[in-house]
C-alpha cells in the first residue's frame, strides 16, 4: 500500500519578508521630502508619505479589522517605507511599483479606515537604538511569532519569538498537506530517508516551529521541507500513514 507523509500545518505567514533593499537614488526626479513615487499601470503617481501608507494598508488588510490593528499595521508599513527611502528606492526609475519582491502591494482604492489609521499614527515609526527597524510581521503567527533567527539564521535583537493571542478565527488557520513518500524521496535525492512510522521525529525552535524532521538518522530542515513543497508554515505536526 502506498504511504504518505501527512503534515498538519498551523498556518503562519510572514508577510513582511521582502528581499533586501537595493537602493537607487531618485536623482532625476525632484521628489519633495516625505513624498513617494509609485509606478502604476496608469502611470507614475507622486504621493505624500501618509497617502502611500494608507494605500499599502488598504492593499494589506480588510477595512473591517479592528482600528488598533489597522493603526499598528500603518506604523509597520510606514517604518518599512521610511527605511527603504533612507537607503534608496528599490527601482532604477526612482519609484516603488505596485507590488514585487521589493515593494509592498499598492492599491489606488484606499478605504476610509486606512486613511484614518494612517492619519491617527502620522509620522510614527519604530526604531531600535535610533535606527529604523526591519519591520517584519506575521499575517498569522499561530500562538508564537517566529524569531529572526528561525527565518534567516541571524539574530536580530528586536525580532524575538513572542506569544500572541489566539488566532484560531483566521480562516486558513489549520491545513493538512499530504506528500506521497516517493515525491518526498525525489525531493531530497542525496539523502537516505527512513519512512518507518516509528523512525519519524521532529525537533523544534523555541516558537514551536519545526527545526528538523528526522527520517531515521537523516534530518531534513523544516525550512527545506517548506520550500520543497511550498508549505505555508513551518509550524506543523507530522505522521506517516498508509
Ligand atoms: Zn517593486
Amino acid at each position: 500500500m502506498k504511504k504518505y507523509l501527512l503534515l498538519f500545518l498551523c498556518i503562519t505567514l510572514w508577510l513582511g519578508v521582502l528581499v533586501g533593499l537595493r537602493g537607487f537614488a531618485a536623482t532625476e526626479a525632484s521628489v519633495p521630502a516625505g513624498s513617494v513615487r509609485v509606478r502604476t499601470e496608469n502611470g507614475i503617481l507622486e504621493l505624500e508619505l501618509e497617502e502611500y501608507v494608507a494605500a499599502l494598508l488598504s492593499a494589506a488588510m480588510p477595512d473591517n479589522y479592528p482600528e488598533e490593528a489597522l493603526r499598528a499595521q500603518a506604523v509597520i508599513l510606514r517604518t518599512r517605507t521610511c527605511r527603504t527611502l533612507e537607503s534608496g528606492v528599490p527601482h532604477e526609475d526612482g519609484c516603488f511599483c505596485a507590488g514585487c519582491e521589493y515593494c509592498f502591494s499598492f492599491t489606488t482604492t484606499v478605504t476610509a479606515a486606512s486613511h484614518n489609521a494612517a492619519r491617527a499614527t502620522a509620522g510614527e515609526v519604530l526604531r531600535y537604538n535610533g535606527a529604523l527597524i526591519d519591520a517584519r510581521f506575521h499575517l498569522s503567527s499561530c500562538e508564537y511569532t517566529a524569531s529572526a533567527y528561525e527565518l534567516t539564521g541571524e539574530d536580530i535583537p528586536y525580532l524575538v519569538s513572542v506569544d500572541t493571542p489566539d488566532e484560531s478565527g483566521f480562516s486558513a488557520f489549520v491545513n493538512t498537506v499530504t506528500i506521497p513518500l516517493d515525491q518526498l524521496a525525489a525531493a531530497f535525492p542525496d539523502r537516505t530517508l527512513s519512512f518507518e512510522a516509528n523512525d519519524l521525529y521532529l525537533s523544534y525552535y523555541d516558537s514551536g516551529r519545526i527545526k528538523n524532521v528526522f527520517f531515521g538518522d537523516t534530518a531534513v530542515a523544516g525550512g527545506a521541507l517548506a520550500t520543497a513543497f511550498a508549505l505555508k508554515s513551518q509550524r506543523f505536526d507530522a505522521a506517516i500513514r498508509d
